[in-house]
Formats: C-alpha cells, structure tokens, sequence
C-alpha cells in the first residue's frame, strides 16, 4: 500500500487536500492524472449504466426490458428529506473519546491485541494498518512497561487482532495515542452529517445538512421525473455527485473519506418482480467491475445474513474488495446493492415509516402524531396497461466512485521484470489500468529530435488529441519515455522513427505485452478507437 500511496503523490494521482497547511484529515484532491482517472471512471460508469443502455433489448438475466434516465440535484435539499430518510435518527455511529488525547475515535474501528509483561495484561490498541498493526502494538506495550528494546522479547503480544467494541469494557485498553490505561469513554451516538445553516440569520429552523447521500435527491424526484419524461415501470435514475459524512476515524487512504463522490441508481419496478431485478442488478453491477478489469480473485459478493437486513428487504450484497491495506482474506465494500421495498417512497409520502414495524407503519411521536410529516404528494405509480395503481419497490446499485478508483489503482499497481535498452532486466513499476480507464490512453513520441521526426509526431499529436487525452514528449531516451508511461497507466506508445519519415508508418507499443505493431499514420486513430473499446 505504501508503494501505491507514494506513487499516486509523485505521478500527480492523489494529493493531501490542503497540504502545505499541514493537510485537513479525510479530504483529498486529485491531481493531473487522476482527476482523469476519475472521469474515466464515472463516465465508464454513466455510458454503460445509463446512456448507452438500450431500452429495446432484454438484457441477458433481466426479466424484461427497462428505462434508464439521469439526474443531478442539489447537495443541500430540505431538511425533511433528512428527516424523512431516516439519516437524522438512525445515521450516526458509536464514537468513543480519549479522555488523554482528547482524540475521537470510531468504536467498531480500533483495533488491538493483549499485550503481557510478567503477570500483567493489557489491551494495547491502534489505528495502524494491517501490516503495521503488531510491530506498532509491541512498541507501545514496551513503552507503557518502561521496557528498553533490548528486552523486547519479554513482552509477548497474544490473542487475535480485534476490534475494542467486541470488549467487555475499556478499563484495561490503552487508546491509539494514549499513555495510560482506560482514557476511552463510553461509546456515545454521533450523528455523520454535516450540518450547515440556511441564509444570513442562522436559527434553529434554517439548519439543513449536507446530503450523506445521493438517492435521496433520485426519490423526491422521482414525481418530477416521471410527469417529464415517458419512462414506465420498470425504469431506474442514476445519478453521480459527491456526498458528505463526517466520518470519525477516516483513514485507508481515500476508502474512508468525509467528501466522497457516489454513482448510485434507484431502480423502481413492480412489487412482485422485485427479487428478479435484485438478482440482475447484483449480477450486472459484478460484472460491469470485472469487464474494466478487476480481477475474479479480488472482488467478492458478500450477501448480507437474512438477520442483517430489514424485514421489508429480501436482499443486501455488498460488493468487496482485496484492498491491500486490510489483513489477508479481508474485503472491503466498493458497492453496496440494495432491496429497498417501498420504503423511501411511503416514507417521503406519508412520513417517516419506522421500519421496525410489520407491515410498516409512520412512526408517531408522543402525542400520537407522525413524529416527521411527509410531502403527502401522490408518489404511487398507475400501469396504464393494467390500470393498477401501485407503489414501486426499489433496488438500490450504490457505488462509490473515490472507491472504485482507488481499487482500480490498487489492482493496476504492478511491478515487473523488463530488458532495458541494454538488455539488462530491470523491475518496472507499470500501473495496468483498462485503456478505458486510463488517464492518457497513447503517448507519442519522435526517437529523436531531428529528421524531420518531430514535425511528422506533432502532427500525429495534434489529430490526436482531436480524439483522445494524448501525451507529447521528446524528452530523453525512449526507453525512460516509456516507462515513465508505464507509471502514469497509458496503454499505448506510438514512436515515429526513421522509417516513419519514409514509408509513413509508426510503431504502436502495447504497455502490457510489450509487443509492437507497425501501423500507418492514416490509421492510427482508427486502431486506438478499437483498442480502446475493445
Ligand atoms: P461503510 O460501511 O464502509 O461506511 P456504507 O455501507 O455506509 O459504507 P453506503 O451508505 O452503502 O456505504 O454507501 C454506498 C457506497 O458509497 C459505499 O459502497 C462506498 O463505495 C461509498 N462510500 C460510503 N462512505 C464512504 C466514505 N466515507 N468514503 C468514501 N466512499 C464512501
């Protein structure tokens, strides 16, 4: 992970945001090569989700055709939109505080393992990484016993790595930047969203939030957008956009982070085909990861126990990820894809339902009221076929695109062994990334700077970049041109040499086989475009 971590700051993937103040935790930049990444990423994503899907043809799997439309709302909306979602009650997590530190911590994320000297055990907790965990355990457990390194082997460091949640109590656990024992509070409720307040007077009545998420925002629209458009059951929205959750211990790069971008879709189809779509949307969503290149043995589907969901659910999965900063044999979420039932919309309907109840009902305050109101807007669907009038059950695809680039980055990152100029093998560091994904799909480069080389590769460059995000450099020797290539993930490499000056033809080298095919200048945007489409 460090590798990746350093190479996506020096190749301008990933920066710190803020970083010359020092950095502010939780929030990244991307820089050159990555914001291209990410574009990629989102609209790969858009093109195969949503536009390029065709609405005439049943998909392989899906239990009829369907329609696919877009949306873009507002980051902040009303206040009951939060209300009525259930973020405002339930969106929180068990914090715990260091009394010492003065430092908050997320319960379920502290990590820590018993740690005995002589007869006396502690719990020495951590928030270090996998791979760091046990060495930065052992070396705070012999600082709390005042041990030189010389008598490391008289601590020993037992028992599994766990989370301080699964404790009986913190009486005995020295917290991630503490010195003394049991500095760790109660676990207390903290709500994720960031609040914020509406125009210049800033009372009670005017804060509002964030969104934590961007469904809600496909929901209340979901009116809207079938009284302007022709869409019919079974139909979804899509939308891409950022969310925020102030989150308490972010951290694993960007996996875990307070401004994040989603690309999620509500799927709305009729109540009794809605298993039949969950299935489809989980297997899709599988296998759209795969078909840009993430390999089988890194993805996994996680179904969630049948007591984990809702009882108004019939399923949850999560799609996960190998990431390497986590144990081996552990995954963390990339997609999580929902079954919603009606929920979202009777909730937004008829006020807050609470989901505890069989069939469920809106949840009443004290006085017997509904403790949040709804819109009270109509949001059942009429078949026009069958006159049936229904509220449409929702399968829910959400995606977070900060994750998935950072699992791309982390399934691309490879290093290699390859002849150099000399024929010598040197390691090569080349990040595999699928040439739709790629920030720069070609580079072209003249071998050297005369012979009429470099007016014959600008003009290439520039029909080139008619087309594609493409690279010029005429720096150095080839051979250190590619590989810097191979770095920044650009698939092809076109050189114009000596021949090229006589009989119009380039060579095109392929990042991953290394193999070269000599093609001719008039039809080099021609075998880009396939290459790049597959
Ligand atoms: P987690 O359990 O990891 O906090 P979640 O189950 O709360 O995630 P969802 O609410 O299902 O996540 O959000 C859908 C997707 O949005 C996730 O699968 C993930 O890709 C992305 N996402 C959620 N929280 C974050 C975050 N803090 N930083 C980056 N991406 C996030």
């Amino acid at each position: 992970m460090d590798k990746i971590v350093s190479l996506c700051k020096r190749r301008g993937f990933l920066f710190q945001s803020s970083e010359i103040y020092g950095g502010v935790q939780g929030f990244w930049d991307y820089g050159p090569l990555g914001v291209d990444l990410k574009r990629n990423l989102k609209e790969a994503w858009w093109q195969d989700m949503i536009c390029g899907h065709n609405e005439l043809k049943q998909p392989a799997g899906a239990p009829s055709t369907y329609e696919m439309v877009g949306l873009d709302c507002t980051i902040i909306m009303h206040p009951q939109v939060w209300k009525n979602s259930g973020h405002y009650d339930l969106f929180h997590d068990h914090m715990v505080d260091c009394r010492e530190s003065k430092k908050r911590y997320r319960f379920d994320q502290v990590r820590g393992r018993e740690v005995t000297y002589q007869d006396r055990t502690i719990f020495v907790s951590t928030l270090a990484e996998a791979e760091q965990e046990e060495d930065d355990i052992r070396r705070r457990g012999m600082k709390f016993f005042k041990l030189r390194n010389k008598d490391a082997d008289k601590i020993t460091v037992g028992g599994e790595s766990i989370t301080i949640d699964k404790l009986d109590n913190t009486d005995n656990v020295l917290g991630p930047d503490a010195k003394t024992l049991g500095t760790l509070t109660e676990p207390r409720e903290f709500n994720l969203m960031f609040k914020t307040t509406l125009g210049a007077l800033g009372g009670e009545d005017d804060v509002t939030f964030l969104r934590p998420e961007t469904a809600q925002g496909i929901f209340v629209n979901f009116k809207n957008v079938l009284d302007s458009s022709r869409v019919k059951v079974p139909f979804g929205i899509g939308q891409v956009g950022k969310s925020f959750r102030n989150e308490i211990t972010p951290r694993n790069f960007t996996f875990r982070s307070r401004e994040f971008e989603q690309m999620e879709i509500e799927f709305f189809c009729q109540p009794d085909q809605s298993q039949d779509w969950y299935r489809y949307w989980r297997d899709r969503r599988m296998n759209w990861y795969l078909s840009l290149g993430m390999g089988s043995e890194s993805l996994i589907m996680r179904e969630h126990d049948p007591e984990e969901l809702a009882h108004y659910s019939v399923g949850t999965a999560d799609i996960e990820y190998a990431f390497p900063f986590l144990p081996p044999g552990e995954f963390g979420e990339l997609e999580g894809i929902a079954h919603r039932g009606d929920f979202d919309l009777r909730s937004h309907m008829e006020g807050k339902l609470d989901p505890a109840t069989n069939p469920m009902t809106v949840e009443l305050n004290e006085h017997g009221k509904p403790k949040y109101r709804g819109s009270g807007k109509d949001l059942t669907y009429r078949d026009e076929a069958t006159n049936q009038k229904f509220i449409p059950h929702v399968i829910e695809p959400s995606a977070g695109a900060d994750r998935g680039v950072l699992a791309f980055l982390c399934e691309a990152y490879t290093e290699d062994q390859q002849p150099d100029e000399k024929g010598n093998l040197q390691t090569r560091t080349v990040m595999k990334l699928h040439p739709r994904l790629a920030p720069v799909k070609a580079a072209v480069f003249p071998l050297v700077k005369k012979d009429g080389m470099p007016e014959i590769a600008q003009d290439l460059y520039g029909e080139l970049k008619k087309h594609f995000n493409v690279f010029y450099d005429d720096k150095g020797a080839v051979g250190r041109r590619y590989r810097r290539q191979d770095e920044a993930g650009t698939p092809y490499c076109i050189t114009i040499d000596g021949d090229t000056v006589s009989d119009q033809t380039v060579t095109i080298r392929d990042r991953d086989s290394l193999e070269q095919i000599r093609v001719k200048l008039d039809d080099v945007v021609d075998t880009l475009t396939k290459k790049i489409d597959g």
